[in-house]
């Protein structure tokens, strides 16, 4: 898909904005990834909407691999449901809960495991009918008491959920372990390190394990073995020790930003909204439960925390907008001064459009009339393609620059090769 700069509806911005403190917010605000409404409340511009949506690809695609179905929520929750578990009156400073003009009490959902647990029990009756597994990706609404943190923290937020149910212990143990795996690979391919930290377990069992993203900007203390990098939450240090249990070194505090978090529910859940099933002896049980947790909009905030320098943002090439910026560096008085060469110029970028275009790629253009080129050079690094495919008059006729914005290394490619650059093998 081929866009063009002239064309976009949101523009890059000059100065960063004031009431800022986030380095996500500043950098993705600036280079028209996001604009804020409210603190903690965000428009996914059409460039951070790319984004999310290269995030939420490589989750499905991870997910249905093994066997998750996606289906979609609704984030009106009622109370009925909510008082079933108790969880009305617990959480009530994080859910927002309102009545309507019927005077109806209802809530916005901040999880959603009453929902889809009293859903279940329409089809899940028998053992035979276990184990499923179902996921959304679906805006989530908190009451976030400290909203500052850009999209690390929002209040209306995206999250993907998958839950679980299991006949037995054993088999939700060992999905639990799979998925485990599974969200290995979706941050391995995301192109962040997210290291497995076993964490408090809330109320549902003793541990919990997040995906933690090492970052000066984290809200989260962890300790870190360097030996295997196994992790541990702080909330629970006092009860593991500050040395690893399997390489006996001492371990390393850091900050850090959850990006994922698994829970084993056991039956809480099941137990309170009648999800029960027969076994093979006709004995009735209620269902072995366990949740998984992604914040794609947060994985985005994290990306730029982690993969950022003084000119703007630096995309993983599994996550940014486009795969390249082709850069025109013609401007209107090098078109006076050698009209030759600016047509050149012209046909080379079309030529070169086709064969990215063919190739099935994603490019954003850089056409615009009357932008120094010195504009466009910083606002191709503040955007923060991984590739700027830089066209100007330096290049001989057959050749382009090609420019790597992580580091910062441009060589010259002959313009029938110019596909193979975005293999891997070769950068
Ligand atoms: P935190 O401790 O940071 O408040 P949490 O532990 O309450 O997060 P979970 O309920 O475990 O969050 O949610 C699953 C995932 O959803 C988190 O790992 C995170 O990636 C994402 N997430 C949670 N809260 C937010 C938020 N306010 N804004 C953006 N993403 C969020
Ligand atoms: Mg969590």
């Amino acid at each position: 898909m081929i866009d063009y700069q002239s064309k976009l509806f949101a523009k890059t911005i000059k100065e960063f904005p004031k009431d800022e403190e986030a380095i996500n917010a500043k950098l993705l605000i600036r280079a028209g990834f996001i604009a804020k409404q409210m603190a903690g409340v965000f428009t996914l511009l059409p460039f951070g909407l790319k984004v999310v949506n290269k995030i939420n690809k490589i989750i499905r695609e991870e997910l249905d691999a093994v066997g998750c179905q996606e289906l979609f929520m609704p984030a009106f929750q009622s109370k009925d449901l909510w008082e079933k578990t108790g969880r009305w009156d617990t959480d009530n400073q994080v859910m927002y809960q309102m009545k309507d003009r019927s005077g109806k009490e209802i809530g916005l959902g901040y999880t959603h495991e009453e929902v889809i647990t009293e859903m279940a029990t329409k089809y899940i009756q028998s053992y035979k009918d276990l184990p499923k597994a179902v996921y959304q990706i679906q805006t989530k609404f908190r009451d976030e008491p400290r909203a500052k943190s850009g999209m690390l923290r929002g209040k209306e937020f995206l999250m993907k959920d998958l839950y679980s149910f299991h006949a037995n212990k054993k088999d939700r143990d060992e999905y639990y372990e799979k998925i485990k795996e599974v969200y290995k690979k979706i941050f391995k391919r995301i192109g962040i390190e997210a290291l497995v930290t076993s964490a408090s377990g809330g109320t549902f069992s003793k541990y919990s394990h997040e995906f933690q993203t090492i970052s000066e900007s984290g809200e989260d203390t962890i300790f870190v073995c360097n030996q295997c990098q196994s992790a541990i939450n702080n909330e629970i240090i006092d009860e593991y020790g500050k040395k690893c249990k399997d390489c006996n070194l001492k371990l390393n505090q850091k900050n850090a930003i959850e990006v994922g978090n698994i829970f084993k529910l056991g039956t809480k859940f099941s137990e309170a909204l009648g999800l029960c099933v027969a076994d093979a002896t006709g004995n009735i049980k209620p269902v072995e439960m366990a949740s998984y947790g992604i914040g794609p909009t947060r994985v985005m905030g994290t990306i730029v925390e982690v993969n950022h320098d003084d000119k703007g943002i630096i995309w993983t090439k599994e996550t940014a907008p486009y795969d390249c910026h082709l850069i025109q560096t013609r401007n209107s008085k090098s078109e006076i001064r050698n009209k030759f060469k600016s047509q050149n110029i012209q046909s080379k970028t079309e030529n070169i459009i086709e064969l990215l275009e063919k190739a099935g790629l994603d490019v954003l253009v850089d056409e615009r009339e009357g932008v120094s080129i010195g504009e466009k050079l910083a606002d191709a690094d503040l955007i923060g393609i991984p590739y700027q495919i830089i066209l100007g008059e330096k290049t001989d006729e057959g050749e382009i620059e090609i420019k790597d914005r992580k580091s910062v290394q441009s060589k010259i490619v002959k313009i029938e090769k110019i596909v193979d650059v975005f293999c891997p093998q070769i950068y």
